[in-house]
Protein backbone atom coordinates (compact mmCIF):
# COMPACT_ATOMS: atom_id res chain seq x y z
CA UNK A 1 0.00 0.00 0.00
CA UNK A 2 1.39 3.62 -1.09
CA UNK A 3 2.00 5.75 2.22
CA UNK A 4 0.14 8.73 2.66
CA UNK A 5 2.71 11.10 1.39
CA UNK A 6 3.12 9.11 -1.48
CA UNK A 7 -0.89 9.54 -1.89
CA UNK A 8 -0.70 13.03 -1.60
CA UNK A 9 2.13 13.48 -4.16
CA UNK A 10 0.56 11.43 -7.21
CA UNK A 11 -2.66 13.39 -6.51
CA UNK A 12 -1.17 16.79 -6.32
CA UNK A 13 1.20 16.43 -9.38
CA UNK A 14 -2.13 16.14 -11.40
CA UNK A 15 -2.58 19.76 -10.84
CA UNK A 16 0.03 21.70 -8.78
CA UNK A 17 1.50 25.03 -10.18
CA UNK A 18 4.26 25.33 -8.22
CA UNK A 19 7.03 22.39 -7.76
CA UNK A 20 6.94 19.32 -5.75
CA UNK A 21 10.51 18.25 -3.65
CA UNK A 22 10.77 14.75 -2.38
CA UNK A 23 14.36 13.27 -0.80
CA UNK A 24 16.91 13.28 -3.13
CA UNK A 25 15.46 15.25 -5.79
CA UNK A 26 17.57 18.67 -7.29
CA UNK A 27 16.49 21.26 -4.69
CA UNK A 28 14.92 18.86 -1.83
CA UNK A 29 18.08 19.54 0.54
CA UNK A 30 18.73 23.37 0.43
CA UNK A 31 14.41 23.42 0.51
CA UNK A 32 14.62 21.37 3.62
CA UNK A 33 16.54 23.08 5.92
CA UNK A 34 15.15 26.39 8.15
CA UNK A 35 16.96 29.26 9.56
CA UNK A 36 17.48 27.46 12.80
CA UNK A 37 20.00 25.50 12.72
CA UNK A 38 18.80 23.43 15.79
CA UNK A 39 16.52 21.91 13.84
CA UNK A 40 16.83 19.37 11.58
CA UNK A 41 13.75 17.73 9.79
CA UNK A 42 13.48 15.61 6.67
CA UNK A 43 9.87 16.30 5.26
CA UNK A 44 8.18 13.49 3.61
CA UNK A 45 7.44 16.35 0.26
CA UNK A 46 8.07 19.94 0.36
CA UNK A 47 5.10 21.59 -1.62
CA UNK A 48 6.40 24.92 -3.25
CA UNK A 49 3.33 26.57 -3.96
CA UNK A 50 3.18 28.62 -6.90
CA UNK A 51 -0.66 30.66 -6.49
CA UNK A 52 -3.74 30.16 -3.78
CA UNK A 53 -4.76 27.00 -5.93
CA UNK A 54 -1.61 25.24 -5.15
CA UNK A 55 -2.46 25.90 -1.62
CA UNK A 56 -5.82 25.10 -1.40
CA UNK A 57 -5.17 21.62 -3.30
CA UNK A 58 -2.02 21.37 -0.38
CA UNK A 59 -4.43 21.49 2.63
CA UNK A 60 -7.24 19.85 1.13
CA UNK A 61 -4.89 16.63 0.32
CA UNK A 62 -3.06 16.66 3.50
CA UNK A 63 -5.98 17.49 6.06
CA UNK A 64 -7.98 14.13 4.20
CA UNK A 65 -4.75 11.71 4.83
CA UNK A 66 -4.48 12.95 8.26
CA UNK A 67 -0.72 13.89 7.68
CA UNK A 68 1.07 16.51 9.79
CA UNK A 69 1.90 19.33 8.17
CA UNK A 70 4.52 22.41 8.41
CA UNK A 71 3.55 25.81 6.42
CA UNK A 72 6.20 28.19 6.15
CA UNK A 73 6.96 31.74 4.74
CA UNK A 74 10.98 32.83 5.68
CA UNK A 75 11.65 29.37 7.78
CA UNK A 76 12.60 31.84 10.37
CA UNK A 77 10.59 30.13 13.20
CA UNK A 78 13.14 30.48 16.27
CA UNK A 79 11.30 27.06 17.55
CA UNK A 80 11.68 25.31 14.00
CA UNK A 81 8.00 24.68 13.45
CA UNK A 82 8.20 25.08 10.03
CA UNK A 83 9.34 22.26 8.73
CA UNK A 84 8.56 18.35 10.17
CA UNK A 85 9.63 14.67 9.67
CA UNK A 86 7.94 12.96 7.21
CA UNK A 87 4.72 15.26 6.73
CA UNK A 88 4.17 17.93 4.18
CA UNK A 89 5.25 21.53 4.14
CA UNK A 90 3.69 23.65 2.49
CA UNK A 91 6.47 26.37 1.51
CA UNK A 92 4.86 29.67 -0.13
CA UNK A 93 8.55 31.19 -1.00
CA UNK A 94 7.58 31.60 -4.74
CA UNK A 95 4.44 33.36 -3.36
CA UNK A 96 6.29 37.10 -2.84
CA UNK A 97 4.67 39.76 -5.11
CA UNK A 98 3.59 42.88 -3.26
CA UNK A 99 1.63 45.61 -5.07
CA UNK A 100 1.74 48.86 -3.93
CA UNK A 101 -1.27 51.79 -4.26
CA UNK A 102 0.71 55.03 -3.09
CA UNK A 103 -2.12 57.22 -3.24
CA UNK A 104 -4.23 54.78 -1.01
CA UNK A 105 -1.04 54.00 0.86
CA UNK A 106 -1.82 50.18 1.31
CA UNK A 107 0.05 47.33 0.09
CA UNK A 108 -1.20 43.40 -0.77
CA UNK A 109 1.59 41.27 0.25
CA UNK A 110 1.57 38.21 -0.85
CA UNK A 111 1.84 34.69 1.79
CA UNK A 112 5.41 33.85 1.03
CA UNK A 113 6.78 37.50 1.57
CA UNK A 114 10.05 38.04 3.37
CA UNK A 115 10.23 41.87 5.06
CA UNK A 116 12.75 42.86 2.18
CA UNK A 117 10.29 42.02 -0.49
CA UNK A 118 8.07 44.53 0.98
CA UNK A 119 10.37 47.44 2.36
CA UNK A 120 11.90 47.29 -1.59
CA UNK A 121 8.28 47.41 -2.83
CA UNK A 122 7.29 50.55 -0.58
CA UNK A 123 10.40 52.24 -0.14
CA UNK A 124 10.34 52.75 -4.68
CA UNK A 125 7.70 55.25 -3.88
CA UNK A 126 8.83 56.17 -0.04
CA UNK A 127 6.25 54.60 1.88
CA UNK A 128 7.14 52.02 5.18
CA UNK A 129 5.56 49.05 6.60
CA UNK A 130 6.23 48.75 10.74
CA UNK A 131 7.85 45.28 10.67
CA UNK A 132 10.71 43.51 12.35
CA UNK A 133 14.45 44.53 11.97
CA UNK A 134 16.16 41.40 9.79
CA UNK A 135 14.92 41.49 6.43
CA UNK A 136 15.66 37.77 5.16
CA UNK A 137 12.88 37.00 7.91
CA UNK A 138 9.14 36.03 6.71
CA UNK A 139 6.41 38.61 7.14
CA UNK A 140 4.01 36.09 7.66
CA UNK A 141 5.36 34.46 10.73
CA UNK A 142 5.86 37.89 11.73
CA UNK A 143 2.83 39.93 11.65
CA UNK A 144 0.63 36.88 12.34
CA UNK A 145 2.52 36.79 15.84
CA UNK A 146 2.42 40.19 16.15
CA UNK A 147 5.67 42.17 14.86
CA UNK A 148 8.08 44.84 16.77
CA UNK A 149 10.63 46.70 15.22
CA UNK A 150 12.24 49.91 14.91
CA UNK A 151 8.93 51.56 13.65
CA UNK A 152 6.35 50.33 16.62
CA UNK A 153 6.63 53.38 18.63
CA UNK A 154 5.76 55.33 15.58
CA UNK A 155 3.28 53.44 13.97
CA UNK A 156 2.42 50.30 16.28
CA UNK A 157 2.91 46.29 15.56
CA UNK A 158 2.92 45.09 12.40
CA UNK A 159 -0.44 43.05 13.55
CA UNK A 160 -1.66 46.50 13.91
CA UNK A 161 -1.16 48.13 10.61
CA UNK A 162 -2.96 45.03 8.84
CA UNK A 163 -6.08 45.79 7.35
CA UNK A 164 -7.46 42.41 6.09
CA UNK A 165 -6.43 39.00 5.57
CA UNK A 166 -6.95 36.62 3.00
CA UNK A 167 -6.19 33.31 4.03
CA UNK A 168 -7.42 29.18 3.03
CA UNK A 169 -8.61 27.55 5.98
CA UNK A 170 -8.58 23.97 7.01
CA UNK A 171 -11.46 22.71 4.44
CA UNK A 172 -9.48 24.97 1.58
CA UNK A 173 -12.02 27.64 1.57
CA UNK A 174 -10.51 30.74 0.75
CA UNK A 175 -11.82 33.11 3.49
CA UNK A 176 -11.19 37.18 3.91
CA UNK A 177 -11.05 38.36 7.60
CA UNK A 178 -11.01 42.63 8.32
CA UNK A 179 -12.85 45.06 10.05
CA UNK A 180 -16.29 44.42 8.22
CA UNK A 181 -15.74 40.39 6.98
CA UNK A 182 -14.81 37.63 9.88
CA UNK A 183 -14.31 40.24 12.21
CA UNK A 184 -13.51 37.63 15.26
CA UNK A 185 -11.09 35.90 12.44
CA UNK A 186 -9.61 39.21 12.02
CA UNK A 187 -9.02 39.97 15.74
CA UNK A 188 -7.59 36.37 16.18
CA UNK A 189 -5.21 37.00 13.30
CA UNK A 190 -3.79 39.23 14.95
CA UNK A 191 -1.42 38.12 17.45
CA UNK A 192 -2.67 34.27 16.83
CA UNK A 193 -0.09 33.24 14.96
CA UNK A 194 -0.12 30.38 12.16
CA UNK A 195 -3.29 28.52 13.96
CA UNK A 196 -5.98 29.59 11.86
CA UNK A 197 -5.29 28.79 8.31
CA UNK A 198 -2.43 29.77 5.36
CA UNK A 199 -2.46 33.56 5.01
CA UNK A 200 -2.30 34.39 1.17
CA UNK A 201 -2.72 38.04 1.18
CA UNK A 202 -2.19 40.20 3.89
CA UNK A 203 -3.46 43.97 3.08
CA UNK A 204 -0.94 46.20 4.49
CA UNK A 205 -1.04 50.28 6.02
CA UNK A 206 1.70 52.32 4.62
CA UNK A 207 3.26 54.99 6.01
CA UNK A 208 5.63 57.89 4.29
CA UNK A 209 9.44 57.71 5.15
CA UNK A 210 12.80 57.04 3.54
CA UNK A 211 15.46 58.23 6.27
CA UNK A 212 16.35 58.39 9.68
CA UNK A 213 19.16 58.62 12.08
CA UNK A 214 20.81 56.10 13.89
CA UNK A 215 23.44 56.55 16.78
CA UNK A 216 25.31 53.52 18.34
CA UNK A 217 27.78 53.16 21.01
CA UNK A 218 29.31 50.62 23.30
CA UNK A 219 29.88 50.54 27.16
CA UNK A 220 31.67 48.59 29.56
CA UNK A 221 32.19 48.02 33.47
CA UNK A 222 30.05 50.19 35.66
CA UNK A 223 28.56 52.18 32.74
CA UNK A 224 26.55 48.66 31.85
CA UNK A 225 24.07 49.18 35.07
CA UNK A 226 24.31 52.63 34.75
CA UNK A 227 22.67 53.01 31.11
CA UNK A 228 20.14 50.32 32.10
CA UNK A 229 18.49 52.16 34.98
CA UNK A 230 18.64 55.43 32.56
CA UNK A 231 17.41 53.54 29.96
CA UNK A 232 14.69 52.23 32.13
CA UNK A 233 13.23 55.96 33.47
CA UNK A 234 14.35 57.67 30.59
CA UNK A 235 12.12 55.67 28.00
CA UNK A 236 8.52 56.04 29.98
CA UNK A 237 8.55 59.56 28.42
CA UNK A 238 10.42 59.60 25.59
CA UNK A 239 8.66 60.81 22.31
CA UNK A 240 7.23 58.30 19.82
CA UNK A 241 9.83 59.05 17.24
CA UNK A 242 12.65 57.75 19.41
CA UNK A 243 13.58 54.19 19.84
CA UNK A 244 16.79 53.26 21.71
CA UNK A 245 17.53 49.38 21.43
CA UNK A 246 19.77 47.76 23.94
CA UNK A 247 22.12 44.22 23.80
CA UNK A 248 24.38 43.09 26.55
CA UNK A 249 26.68 41.41 25.07
CA UNK A 250 30.84 40.17 24.82
CA UNK A 251 32.10 43.30 23.09
CA UNK A 252 33.56 42.40 19.33
CA UNK A 253 36.61 41.42 18.34
CA UNK A 254 36.65 44.83 16.56
CA UNK A 255 39.96 47.03 15.91
CA UNK A 256 37.16 50.45 16.74
CA UNK A 257 37.24 49.22 20.05
CA UNK A 258 40.71 49.45 22.70
CA UNK A 259 41.70 45.58 23.24
CA UNK A 260 41.29 45.78 26.60
CA UNK A 261 37.58 45.86 25.98
CA UNK A 262 37.09 43.04 23.46
CA UNK A 263 35.36 39.93 24.39
CA UNK A 264 34.26 41.56 27.75
CA UNK A 265 30.80 42.22 29.15
CA UNK A 266 29.25 45.05 27.44
CA UNK A 267 26.40 47.18 26.70
CA UNK A 268 25.47 47.92 23.13
CA UNK A 269 22.98 50.62 22.05
CA UNK A 270 21.54 51.29 19.05
CA UNK A 271 19.39 54.98 18.90
CA UNK A 272 17.03 55.83 15.66
CA UNK A 273 15.12 58.89 15.98
CA UNK A 274 12.54 59.41 12.74
CA UNK A 275 11.53 63.04 12.33
CA UNK A 276 13.22 66.70 12.69
CA UNK A 277 16.82 66.17 12.40
CA UNK A 278 17.45 69.10 14.60
CA UNK A 279 15.38 67.77 17.35
CA UNK A 280 16.54 64.47 16.90
CA UNK A 281 20.22 65.39 17.36
CA UNK A 282 19.46 66.75 20.88
CA UNK A 283 17.92 63.24 22.07
CA UNK A 284 20.83 60.94 20.07
CA UNK A 285 23.68 63.87 21.92
CA UNK A 286 21.81 63.66 25.04
CA UNK A 287 21.90 59.71 24.95
CA UNK A 288 25.04 59.46 24.12
CA UNK A 289 26.32 61.38 27.29
CA UNK A 290 25.74 58.95 29.61
CA UNK A 291 28.43 57.15 30.71
CA UNK A 292 31.05 56.50 28.48
CA UNK A 293 30.39 55.44 25.24
CA UNK A 294 33.28 54.09 22.97
CA UNK A 295 32.84 53.64 19.24
CA UNK A 296 30.34 56.42 18.87
CA UNK A 297 28.79 56.52 15.42
CA UNK A 298 26.15 58.99 13.95
CA UNK A 299 24.20 58.93 10.34
CA UNK A 300 21.84 59.33 8.23
CA UNK A 301 20.58 56.54 5.95
CA UNK A 302 18.32 55.41 4.68
CA UNK A 303 15.32 52.91 5.87
CA UNK A 304 16.42 50.05 3.60
CA UNK A 305 20.07 50.39 5.25
CA UNK A 306 18.01 50.21 8.56
CA UNK A 307 16.33 47.47 7.94
CA UNK A 308 19.39 45.42 6.70
CA UNK A 309 21.99 46.54 8.77
CA UNK A 310 21.85 43.22 10.96
CA UNK A 311 20.94 40.81 7.97
CA UNK A 312 24.64 39.15 8.05
CA UNK A 313 24.66 39.19 12.62
CA UNK A 314 21.67 36.54 12.17
CA UNK A 315 22.51 33.98 9.30
CA UNK A 316 20.40 30.96 8.29
CA UNK A 317 21.79 27.46 9.71
CA UNK A 318 23.84 29.25 13.04
CA UNK A 319 22.31 26.99 16.31
CA UNK A 320 19.89 29.10 18.01
CA UNK A 321 17.76 29.15 21.01
CA UNK A 322 15.39 31.59 23.14
CA UNK A 323 13.58 32.69 25.75
CA UNK A 324 11.69 35.90 26.44
CA UNK A 325 9.56 37.55 28.74
CA UNK A 326 7.82 41.13 29.56
CA UNK A 327 9.03 43.64 32.55
CA UNK A 328 6.46 46.23 33.79
CA UNK A 329 9.55 48.12 35.09
CA UNK A 330 13.30 46.57 35.72
CA UNK A 331 14.11 46.16 39.05
CA UNK A 332 17.57 46.75 40.98
CA UNK A 333 17.50 43.00 40.97
CA UNK A 334 16.70 42.65 37.49
CA UNK A 335 19.67 44.85 36.38
CA UNK A 336 21.57 43.16 38.55
CA UNK A 337 21.11 39.85 37.48
CA UNK A 338 21.42 40.77 33.60
CA UNK A 339 24.88 42.15 34.07
CA UNK A 340 25.75 39.30 36.96
CA UNK A 341 24.73 36.70 33.80
CA UNK A 342 27.27 38.64 31.20
CA UNK A 343 30.36 36.63 33.38
CA UNK A 344 28.80 33.54 32.27
CA UNK A 345 27.99 34.11 28.77
CA UNK A 346 29.15 30.70 26.79
CA UNK A 347 29.39 32.15 23.40
CA UNK A 348 30.59 35.65 21.91
CA UNK A 349 27.27 36.01 19.64
CA UNK A 350 25.05 34.62 23.01
CA UNK A 351 23.37 38.01 24.03
CA UNK A 352 20.49 39.87 26.40
CA UNK A 353 18.54 41.84 23.66
CA UNK A 354 16.35 44.83 25.39
CA UNK A 355 13.34 46.61 23.68
CA UNK A 356 11.29 49.20 24.92
CA UNK A 357 7.89 49.21 23.62
CA UNK A 358 5.57 52.11 24.69
CA UNK A 359 4.40 54.73 22.14
CA UNK A 360 1.88 53.79 19.40
CA UNK A 361 2.25 49.92 20.14
CA UNK A 362 1.32 50.37 23.82
CA UNK A 363 -1.52 52.59 23.41
CA UNK A 364 -3.45 49.82 21.41
CA UNK A 365 -6.06 48.21 23.48
CA UNK A 366 -5.68 44.85 25.02
CA UNK A 367 -8.96 43.73 24.05
CA UNK A 368 -8.36 44.97 20.25
CA UNK A 369 -5.84 42.05 19.00
CA UNK A 370 -5.12 38.82 19.67
CA UNK A 371 -1.72 39.97 20.96
CA UNK A 372 -3.17 41.48 23.51
CA UNK A 373 -2.03 43.66 26.43
CA UNK A 374 0.84 45.90 26.17
CA UNK A 375 1.01 47.26 29.55
CA UNK A 376 4.28 46.05 30.34
CA UNK A 377 6.54 47.57 27.94
CA UNK A 378 10.05 45.95 28.13
CA UNK A 379 10.87 43.14 25.92
CA UNK A 380 13.93 40.86 27.09
CA UNK A 381 14.92 38.45 24.62
CA UNK A 382 17.43 35.98 25.53
CA UNK A 383 19.05 34.86 22.53
CA UNK A 384 21.47 32.25 22.32
CA UNK A 385 23.51 31.90 18.82
CA UNK A 386 26.61 29.57 18.52
CA UNK A 387 27.72 27.13 15.78
CA UNK A 388 29.41 23.76 17.08
CA UNK A 389 26.67 20.89 18.24
CA UNK A 390 29.30 20.19 21.15
CA UNK A 391 28.27 24.10 22.25
CA UNK A 392 24.69 22.98 23.11
CA UNK A 393 24.40 22.35 26.22
CA UNK A 394 26.16 25.46 27.48
CA UNK A 395 24.38 27.56 25.35
CA UNK A 396 20.62 26.03 26.48
CA UNK A 397 21.61 25.52 29.33
CA UNK A 398 22.83 29.24 30.37
CA UNK A 399 19.35 30.94 28.65
CA UNK A 400 17.37 28.67 30.93
CA UNK A 401 19.23 29.37 33.91
CA UNK A 402 18.96 32.98 33.38
CA UNK A 403 15.77 32.98 32.88
CA UNK A 404 14.85 30.99 35.84
CA UNK A 405 16.49 34.02 37.25
CA UNK A 406 14.77 36.62 35.82
CA UNK A 407 11.42 34.83 35.48
CA UNK A 408 9.90 35.72 39.31
CA UNK A 409 10.28 39.69 38.00
CA UNK A 410 8.48 39.27 34.61
CA UNK A 411 4.90 39.89 33.84
CA UNK A 412 3.32 36.85 32.99
CA UNK A 413 2.99 36.71 29.32
CA UNK A 414 5.12 36.32 26.40
CA UNK A 415 5.59 37.39 22.87
CA UNK A 416 4.63 33.89 20.51
CA UNK A 417 7.44 34.88 18.36
CA UNK A 418 10.02 35.00 20.35
CA UNK A 419 9.20 31.34 21.90
CA UNK A 420 11.59 27.89 21.56
CA UNK A 421 9.54 24.47 20.54
CA UNK A 422 9.86 23.36 24.36
CA UNK A 423 7.77 25.99 25.60
CA UNK A 424 4.34 24.66 24.70
CA UNK A 425 3.23 25.22 28.81
CA UNK A 426 4.06 28.76 27.97
CA UNK A 427 1.12 29.07 25.15
CA UNK A 428 -1.86 29.51 27.10
CA UNK A 429 0.05 32.10 28.87
CA UNK A 430 0.64 33.84 26.26
CA UNK A 431 -3.14 34.69 25.35
CA UNK A 432 -4.08 34.33 29.03
CA UNK A 433 -7.74 36.71 29.30
CA UNK A 434 -7.57 36.01 25.38
CA UNK A 435 -7.23 32.38 25.14
CA UNK A 436 -11.45 31.38 25.10
CA UNK A 437 -12.02 33.17 22.46
CA UNK A 438 -9.23 32.63 20.63
CA UNK A 439 -10.13 28.78 21.04
CA UNK A 440 -13.50 29.41 19.89
CA UNK A 441 -12.30 31.05 16.49
CA UNK A 442 -10.22 27.98 16.27
CA UNK A 443 -12.62 25.17 17.41
CA UNK A 444 -14.93 27.32 14.19
CA UNK A 445 -11.93 27.28 11.59
CA UNK A 446 -9.43 24.72 12.22
CA UNK A 447 -11.97 22.19 14.51
CA UNK A 448 -9.20 19.23 13.94
CA UNK A 449 -6.43 21.06 14.42
CA UNK A 450 -5.22 20.92 11.07
CA UNK A 451 -2.69 23.65 11.75
CA UNK A 452 -0.77 22.64 14.74
CA UNK A 453 2.30 23.17 13.96
CA UNK A 454 2.88 26.60 15.70
CA UNK A 455 2.57 27.83 19.36
CA UNK A 456 -0.77 25.76 19.56
CA UNK A 457 -3.97 27.06 20.51
CA UNK A 458 -5.73 23.68 20.38
CA UNK A 459 -9.33 23.38 19.56
CA UNK A 460 -12.62 21.61 21.57
CA UNK A 461 -12.27 18.30 21.49
CA UNK A 462 -8.89 18.58 19.67
CA UNK A 463 -7.20 14.88 19.34
CA UNK A 464 -4.15 15.56 17.21
CA UNK A 465 -1.75 17.91 19.40
CA UNK A 466 2.19 18.32 18.63
CA UNK A 467 4.94 18.62 21.02
CA UNK A 468 8.06 19.18 19.46
CA UNK A 469 11.15 21.47 20.42
CA UNK A 470 14.71 21.68 18.78
CA UNK A 471 17.20 18.33 18.61
CA UNK A 472 18.64 18.73 21.66
P1 LIG B 1 8.27 30.52 9.33
O1 LIG B 1 9.29 29.71 10.03
O2 LIG B 1 8.21 30.46 7.87
O3 LIG B 1 6.85 30.19 9.91
C1 LIG B 1 6.63 30.18 11.30
C2 LIG B 1 5.20 29.88 11.57
O4 LIG B 1 4.41 30.95 11.08
C3 LIG B 1 4.69 28.64 10.87
O5 LIG B 1 4.92 27.53 11.66
C4 LIG B 1 3.24 28.96 10.70
O6 LIG B 1 2.58 28.64 11.89
C5 LIG B 1 3.23 30.44 10.52
N1 LIG B 1 3.18 30.85 9.10
C6 LIG B 1 4.18 31.14 8.27
N2 LIG B 1 3.70 31.55 7.10
C7 LIG B 1 2.37 31.53 7.20
C8 LIG B 1 1.31 31.88 6.34
N3 LIG B 1 1.51 32.38 5.12
N4 LIG B 1 0.05 31.72 6.80
C9 LIG B 1 -0.20 31.24 8.03
N5 LIG B 1 0.77 30.91 8.89
C10 LIG B 1 2.04 31.07 8.47
N6 LIG B 1 10.11 39.06 15.37
C11 LIG B 1 9.71 40.34 15.54
O7 LIG B 1 8.58 40.56 15.94
N7 LIG B 1 10.54 41.38 15.30
C12 LIG B 1 11.79 41.21 14.83
O8 LIG B 1 12.51 42.18 14.61
C13 LIG B 1 12.25 39.88 14.62
N8 LIG B 1 13.48 39.66 14.14
C14 LIG B 1 13.86 38.38 13.86
C15 LIG B 1 15.10 38.15 13.29
C16 LIG B 1 15.49 36.87 13.01
C17 LIG B 1 16.85 36.63 12.37
C18 LIG B 1 14.64 35.79 13.33
C19 LIG B 1 15.08 34.40 13.06
C20 LIG B 1 13.42 36.00 13.90
C21 LIG B 1 13.00 37.29 14.17
N9 LIG B 1 11.78 37.54 14.74
C22 LIG B 1 11.36 38.83 14.92
C23 LIG B 1 10.88 36.44 15.12
C24 LIG B 1 9.93 36.17 13.95
O9 LIG B 1 8.81 37.01 14.09
C25 LIG B 1 9.49 34.72 13.94
O10 LIG B 1 10.60 33.89 13.88
C26 LIG B 1 8.53 34.44 12.78
O11 LIG B 1 7.94 33.19 12.96
C27 LIG B 1 9.26 34.45 11.46
O12 LIG B 1 8.36 34.33 10.42
P2 LIG B 1 8.63 33.36 9.17
O13 LIG B 1 7.53 33.61 8.24
O14 LIG B 1 10.02 33.49 8.70
O15 LIG B 1 8.46 31.99 9.90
Amino acid sequence: MPKPIEEIHFELRKKFKGSLLRSGEPEFAEASGIWNGMVARTPGLIARCADVADVQAAVRSAAAAGIVTAVRCGGHSLAGFSTCDDGLVIDLSRMRHVTVDEKARLARAAGGCLLGSIDTATQQVGLVYPAGVVSHTGAAGLILGGGTGWLMRLHGLSCDNVQGFTLVTADGSVVHANARENPDLFWALRGGGGNFGVVTEFELKLHPLTSLMLSSGLCVRDDIPLVLRYWRDFMADAPDELKWNISLVLAPDSEDLPARVRGRPALSESIVWFGDEQKGRKYLDHILSIGHPLAISHRTISFLDLQTMADKDFPHGRRYYTKSGFFKTLSEDSIDRMVASLNSIPSPRTQIELAYMGGAAGRVGAHETAFGDRSAPFVMNLLADWTAPSEDAANVSWVRSTFKELRPAMKPGVYVNFMSGDEEDRVKEAYSARWDRLVAVKTHYDPDNFFRLNQNIPPLHAEKTVSRGPNL
